[in-house]
């Protein structure tokens, strides 16, 4: 079976960040729902805030086509809002332009 293009153009690993980043705002909305009352932990809402923002932000700038230069990450989004992140890791070709992309070797 041919390895998915997102491997092949030599870019899954551009995701680790994000997905750090991921892990980074999901432990910031832990520790925000854990506030205790009269407690507004506001440190913790700006730690959410900053860290879904960079997440989203790592996300949308991480892989970009090298057939015609275009961000996948925003497309694959708009085409498919909730199993984007399997889409593009299994996708074949390029989800902007179709581009096969390099062969394996
Ligand atoms: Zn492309």
């Amino acid at each position: 079976m041919a390895r998915p293009w997102l491997a092949r153009t030599g870019q899954r690993g551009r995701l680790v960040t994000p997905a750090l980043l991921l892990l980074a705002t999901l432990a910031a909305f832990a520790r925000m729902l854990s506030a205790e009352p009269g407690d507004p932990r506001r440190g913790a809402a700006v730690a959410f805030l900053l860290f879904a923002g960079l997440t989203a932000l790592g996300l949308a700038l991480s892989v970009r086509c090298p057939a015609c230069r275009r961000l996948v990450v925003p497309r694959a989004v708009r085409a498919a809002p909730v199993t984007w992140p399997v889409a593009l890791l299994g996708a074949d070709r390029c989800p902007a332009c179709g581009d096969p992309g390099p062969r394996d070797a």
